[in-house]
């Protein structure tokens, strides 16, 4: 998966609009056509550049940048990206309390409700295409839903959503949205995942097909190695006779790695993941703030109840983005993370694995 969502978002976007792209380090080459360049306030042939090290004509490309808003009109219009609205949902006002403490247990901090509002929150569902390549081929499509404003990822949503997409469309804001690279960035992890559940059986079976032809040559050159060993018994061998067939051994054993070899890049799986789309969904939701308090730390928590599920969305590990069930705030800035993202593998001390990403301040060792 790309590491840099801006530029891959951007690419894509070129792409299907019928740009020529050319994917360099920090930088896109693109060729645009004519009544595209004008509409998009871009030259002909473009330099993008994503990194600080800027050279020649090209511009440099943000969030901020014009372009952006000129790109993504460009795939609004192709009915890639859309936005629509679903203002008539009932709202639930009580018993949010109850909601948490069914949903999400607090384990190692104390939290209390601050407050509950209501407005207008928007969500983010991108489909992704993958294709999973190995001596088979597997295809699939990945639905991600992010909320904006929490990053939570309701992925029930998709299906519920299948018969609200008719509704009007009014334009509005939705404030406290965080930023696309974090959204997008946090919907490829999600994707990732995902991916990996859907292509499961599919790399399973690939495993088996693999650990079997693995076992039929061990067989086959077990049995030529016995037959060496045999001539080597009988006949007695000694000395330079002895050498040979020995040798003969070790090219048998190196024949069998290399054949292994063959097989495990012949099953190995390739994964090509692109995005296909982008809709924005508005709604009115209610919206907690908690305030959690970890030692002598405190911080807000925003939550969402949402109204087309009718259940509360629980909040996302800071590192993972998977759904918590069980939430731990480290100690030094208060991430929530999940069980697993809130250890060290080696040490099993509480490391936070945000705050760490690299090596574990206790033990040392490398993540
Ligand atoms: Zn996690
Ligand atoms: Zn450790
Ligand atoms: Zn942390």
């Amino acid at each position: 998966m790309e590491r840099k969502p801006l530029k891959s978002l951007i690419r894509g976007a070129l792409e299907v609009s019928g740009c020529l792209v050319e994917d360099g380090k920090d930088y896109l080459e693109v060729l645009v056509p004519q009544e595209i360049a004008a509409r998009i306030g871009m030259g002909e042939h473009q330099l993008l550049y994503f990194g600080p090290q800027k050279e020649g004509d090209g511009e440099f490309i943000s969030y901020s940048s014009e372009i952006l808003d000129n790109i993504s009109q460009l795939i609004q219009d192709k009915g890639l990206f859309c936005k629509t609205n679903l203002p008539h949902l009932y709202l639930k006002r009580e018993g949010l309390g109850e909601a948490i403490s069914r949903k999400l247990s607090f384990l190692n901090s104390t939290y209390r409700l601050k407050q509950v509002g209501q407005r207008l929150v928007s969500y983010l569902v991108f489909h992704f295409k993958y294709s999973a390549i190995s001596e088979e081929k597997k295809e699939g499509i990945v639905p991600v839903v992010i909320n904006e404003m929490t990053l939570a990822s309701p992925k029930e949503m998709t299906n519920a959503l299948k018969s609200y997409y008719e509704e009007s469309l009014e334009e509005r804001e939705a404030k406290g949205g965080r930023p696309l690279e974090e959204i997008y960035s946090a919907a490829c992890k999600i994707a990732a995942r995902e991916i990996r559940q859907d292509a499961a059986d599919f790399e399973r079976g690939l495993n088996r097909r693999l650990n079997k032809d693995v076992a039929r040559l061990k067989e086959y050159y077990g049995a030529l190695k016995e037959e060496v060993q045999e001539v080597i018994r009988k006949r007695e061998l000694l000395g330079e006779e002895k050498e040979r067939e020995l040798s003969k051994l070790k090219a048998i054993d190196m024949e069998l790695n290399r054949k292994i070899k063959d097989q495990q890049d012949r099953y190995s799986l390739k994964v090509n993941v692109s995005l296909v789309n982008a809709m924005r969904i508005m709604m009115p939701a209610s919206v907690i703030t908690l305030r959690v308090k970890r030692k002598d730390k405190e911080k807000d928590l925003l939550l969402t109840w949402n109204p087309l599920l009718k259940e509360l969305e629980p909040p996302v590990c800071e590192r993972c983005f998977d759904t918590l069930k069980e939430l731990y705030l480290c100690d030094e800035k208060l991430h929530c993370l999940c069980p697993q993202c809130h250890d060290c593998p080696s040490c099993y001390k509480a490391v936070c694995r945000v705050c760490h990403p690299q090596t574990c301040p206790k033990c040392g060792a490398a993540f």
